[in-house]
């Protein structure tokens, strides 16, 4: 019987482990929907329109803005983006569950235009631990650990109001949880209006 789509809302501090996470969810369910974003920044080389991003020149995207025609929208180094709502809601309608890696400022927006979804936070076991592991990905100098690790405390309060707390301490226990969040998502009642009426049918 099908159900509608789940947005799935994934939040963490930088250097938590939500992309090592989000390549796990994908390998096992590859079926998740993607949302083509739609900023004012100029194309890099190869980037396509409709593919990588829409495009659009500032007052094109502070038209739609007006028109509420985003699910959420940030300002990012001087450039706007901003996740189109309508082929969301479509995705959604359709049954086509779509993935929503997105910061606790966007999330925030998410959950007042897109009540449905299911809002994760992904925290690390310590502060710590959040620090080995950015200084171990060798990514960052460290001013930027510095920053990051100070933005992590300060979005990590905004935890409490996601629908469940991951702890990615061990990867696989991690991993686990978050399989059983989208799982057991799949079987609200919201997702599955026409459920109960078609079996009293039978
Ligand atoms: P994020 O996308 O949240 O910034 P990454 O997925 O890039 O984080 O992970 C940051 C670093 O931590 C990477 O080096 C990754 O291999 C490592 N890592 C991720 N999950 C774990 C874990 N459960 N235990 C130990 N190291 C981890
Ligand atoms: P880039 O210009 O390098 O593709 O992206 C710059 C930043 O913009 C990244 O941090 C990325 O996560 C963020 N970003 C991309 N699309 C969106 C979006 O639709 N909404 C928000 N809030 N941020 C976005």
């Amino acid at each position: 019987m099908r159900r509608e789509g789940i947005a799935l809302v994934l939040s963490a501090p930088s250097g938590t482990g939500k992309t090592t996470l989000i390549k796990r969810l994908l390998a096992e369910f590859p079926h998740f929907g993607y949302s083509v974003s739609c900023t004012t920044r100029q194309p890099r080389q190869g980037e396509e329109h409709g593919k990588d991003y829409f495009f659009l020149s500032r007052e094109e995207f502070e038209r739609r803005r007006a028109e509420q025609a985003f699910a959420e929208w940030a300002e990012v180094h001087g450039n706007f983006y901003g996740t189109p709502l309508a082929p969301v809601k479509e995705m959604l309608h359709q049954g086509q569950d779509v993935l929503f890696d997105i910061d606790v400022q966007g999330a925030a927006q998410l959950r007042l235009t897109l009540e449905e979804a299911a809002f994760v936070f992904i925290l690390p076991p310590s502060m710590a631990e959040l620090e080995r592991r950015l200084r171990g990905r060798g990514l960052d100098d460290e001013a930027t650990i510095q920053r990051r690790l100070t933005n992590a405390r300060q979005e990590m309060l905004e935890a409490r109001w996601y629908d469940a707390l991951v702890v990615n301490d061990a990867l696989d226990a991690a991993y686990d949880a978050l399989r059983a969040v989208y799982l057991a998502a799949a079987l609200t009642p919201g997702r599955n209006p026409r459920l109960v009426e078609e079996l009293l049918s039978r």
